[in-house]
């Protein structure tokens, strides 16, 4: 039966295997490029409501030998199936904590340094990590956030809820990524230790032109604020949509209009302007 299906056009079962082979393929390639550090963090700065810099989002991308720089997008899917998002999480802890000691030690003033952590990481492990990267950059704790998904809080609340109160009792804070696309809700979210919901840019995208989102942004925020929780717009392209925020008072906002993701170097020039002003 195996000869005659290989001669045999069967598109789903090709499609299948097609599609299992290039994982299996990707997964190989990213593991490759773990041994050969080919991952390299970008920066995106937040800004508060004075349109100061106040914290920067680190992003991982993949300097691919052929391919050029590959979003996330491209990769993350995978590396969370296969399990290499746990070492490509440490690597780009690591990262972020490096540079946040390159920027403190050139006398820039304190911004808070953000990293995304998927679910996978989510055990003692990242614990253990955590304190270490902040003990081996002398990182003040409060200066590191971990941005987490609603579906990590579903999976299991209480041991998340165990693990998040040893990590903020390092001083560390966290934060809601994509919020408003899961199933929780604001009172539920009271439960857990969180500094932060950055409301997802769907969200944003369509403020002036759609009433319910501008409702959905509107009430995300009277809400958080009511339970004393910050608020965080991403994907703000348009002063359109930043004046409608702020004129709600959201905290900070994070989008291509104030500043893109960037490498490093790029990244100095656009601090110094704010420590000269
Ligand atoms: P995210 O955490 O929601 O990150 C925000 C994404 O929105 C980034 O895409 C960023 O480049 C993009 N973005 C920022 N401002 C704008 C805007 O004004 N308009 C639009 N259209 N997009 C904007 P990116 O870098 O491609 O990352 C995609 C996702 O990949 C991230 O979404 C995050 O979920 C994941 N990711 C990125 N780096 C890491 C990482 O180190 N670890 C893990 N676990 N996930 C990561
Ligand atoms: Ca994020
Ligand atoms: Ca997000
Ligand atoms: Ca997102």
């Amino acid at each position: 039966a195996k000869r005659q299906g290989r001669n045999r056009a069967v598109p789903f079962q090709n499609e299948f295997v097609d599609g299992v082979s290039r994982r299996v393929q990707l997964v190989a390639e990213l593991r490759r490029a773990l041994e050969r550090d080919e991952f390299v963090p970008v920066f995106q700065p937040l800004f508060d409501g004075l349109d100061r810099p106040v914290a920067l989002e680190t992003l991982v991308r993949w300097r691919h030998p052929e391919r050029g720089l590959l979003l996330p997008g491209e990769f993350i899917p995978v590396c969370e199936e296969s399990g290499l998002i746990v070492e490509l999480g440490r690597r780009v802890l690591d990262e972020a904590a490096r540079h946040y000691r390159l920027l403190a030690d050139a006398g820039l003033p304190a911004l808070r340094v953000a990293v995304n952590v998927s679910p996978a990481q989510f055990n003692d492990d990242l614990v253990n990590h955590v304190r270490d990267t902040i003990k081996a950059h002398r990182l003040p704790g409060d200066v590191l956030e971990l941005e987490i998904t609603e579906g990590l809080l579903m999976q299991d609340p209480e041991r998340a809820i165990e693990l998040m109160r040893q990590i903020v009792d390092m001083g560390v804070s966290f934060s809601i990524d994509d919020f408003g696309t899961g199933y929780s809700s604001l009172a539920y979210l009271k439960r857990f230790p969180i500094d932060r919901l950055k409301i997802d840019r769907s969200f944003v995208r369509d403020l002036g032109s759609d009433d319910d989102d501008a409702a959905i942004c509107n009430s995300i925020i009277g809400l958080a604020h009511a339970l004393d929780i910050r608020t965080v717009a991403e994907g703000v392209e348009t002063s359109m949509q930043l004046d409608w925020l702020r004129a709600r008072h959201i905290d900070e906002v994070q989008g291509y209009l104030l500043g893109r993701p960037m490498p490093f170097e790029e990244l100095l020039p656009l601090l110094m302007r704010h420590v000269e002003r």
